[in-house]
């Protein structure tokens, strides 16, 4: 009964660690892979992490029992806080609907459904003219995420490889030419795979034209903390299209800053006109949303919801957990200043771009787009054992000072003709 079944291609990124993991080089290097490493490249258990589960560990109250369909309560009203912010207009005015997902994947997938079935100016319509509009390019998992919750994906102009940064001017231009009520995919923070973020002006600019033009952003925020090394700071563009008054929904997840990826602890955040369980109100979104769980996963997990509810409703241990994330990130602009450093004044190396390598240090979160094309890539894992994928994006976390050098010394390499 399988006959028909044709054979799928593997995930990119897990068949670049795949080749890694095989590789018997010293020099090797991973930086395919989106998960942070230490200095050491090893992966980071989180301080606050550890001491959260030993809390947990000792407490024998916990039982092995289902959790609410929506989650864990502490965490799913904590959750909604650090995004939108405690003062938040939404949540004072209980507007806010949140409920716990399988990560950010996960909080992505209910999205995309819930759009597919309640989005108003969709009812009715085929698949082909539910269209969410995504960064070109964006996180490879994104398409295939929509497609298969009954929407169609498609590219806004978002990334100029001539200039290695945001084509904001063609950005705006498609937001205005775009039918109203269009549902546009934003990168709350630290944007993947390009790590270019908009400046706050532009924001404003961006957020302008939604208003204007009735649109729906769809927030995904996997990295908040990760951009800057503060919460609040990359909760920044959520938190003005809130102020403004657009429709939106956020999608959270705990992997990256909380080191959680296996532990798929994760949030939806629908942001509604209004309280209560009138046309349109919050409490219907909610009652939608909870049978949507309940047919896809019935119950989240415990475990990670216990962590991060833990962690955002004691006072020391946030204070601890903002140290442990800026420990991350400040470790991965020190990463961007050295390769920065290396190439330009150690290897002289010709940039790929008009503003030499200025990208490489001005570029937001986890990720650097080099600039490298897809040969100088290939030349990047055949020649120098170093791990990317072929659109030239490389994880800095991937980065150390024990292999820095020589990545910088491949990078020189793949680049001079
Ligand atoms: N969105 C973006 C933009 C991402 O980069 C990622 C992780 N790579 C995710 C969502 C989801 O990750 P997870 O399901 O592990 O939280």
């Amino acid at each position: 009964v399988w006959h028909s079944t044709p054979f799928a291609p593997p995930d990119a990124i897990f068949a670049l660690t795949a080749g890694y993991q095989q590789d018997s080089f010293d020099k090797k290097v991973n930086l395919g892979v989106g998960a942070y490493r230490d200095n050491d490249g090893k992966p980071f258990v989180l301080p606050v992490v550890r001491k959260a589960k030993q809390i947990l560990a000792s407490d024998d109250s916990l039982d092995h029992e289902y959790l609410p369909i929506a989650g864990l309560p502490s965490f799913v009203k904590a959750t909604s806080k650090l995004i939108f912010g405690a003062d938040s207009p939404a949540i004072k005015e209980n507007r806010v609907v949140t409920i716990q997902t399988i990560s950010g994947t996960g909080a992505n997938h209910y999205g995309g459904a819930f759009l597919s079935r309640f989005y108003e100016p969709w009812l009715g319509k085929s698949k082909e003219e539910k269209i969410i509009y995504l960064s070109n390019p964006t996180w490879a998992n994104h398409k295939s995420i929509f497609n298969s919750t009954g929407l169609t994906a498609a590219d806004y102009p978002y990334y100029d490889p001539k200039t290695i940064g945001l084509d904001l001017v063609a950005f705006l231009d498609f937001l205005r030419k775009a039918p109203k009520q269009s549902v546009f995919l934003l990168h709350a923070c630290a944007h993947n795979p390009t790590g270019v973020d908009p400046t706050r002006d532009q924001w404003k600019e961006i957020a302008q034209i939604f208003k204007e033009k009735e649109h729906f952003a769809f927030f995904d925020c996997a990295y908040q903390g990760f951009a800057s090394g503060d919460l609040d700071n990359d909760a920044w563009a959520v938190r003005h299209f809130v102020e403004e008054a657009i429709p939106l929904l956020v999608c959270q997840s705990f992997a990256k800053n909380a080191g959680l990826y296996g532990e798929r602890i994760g949030a939806l955040n629908i942001v509604a006109s209004h309280a209560g369980d009138s046309e349109g109100g919050a409490d219907r979104i909610r009652s939608q949303l909870l049978i949507l769980q309940r047919q896809e996963i019935s119950n989240p997990p415990t475990f990670g919801a216990r962590i991060v509810g833990l962690i955002l409703s004691d006072e020391a241990m946030f204070e601890q957990w903002k140290g442990d994330i800026k420990t991350m990130a400040h470790r991965i602009i020190d990463m961007r200043k050295q390769l920065h450093e290396l190439l330009v004044n150690k290897y002289k190396t010709p940039a790929p771009g008009p503003n030499g390598w200025e990208h490489v240090i001005n570029q937001i979160g986890m990720f650097t787009f080099t600039g490298l094309n897809p040969d100088q890539c290939k030349a990047m894992v055949e020649r120098g054992h170093i791990y990317m994928t072929s659109n030239g994006r490389i994880s800095m976390a991937g980065l150390n000072e024990h292999n820095v050098e020589w990545v910088a010394e491949c990078i020189d390499k793949a680049i001079r003709p």
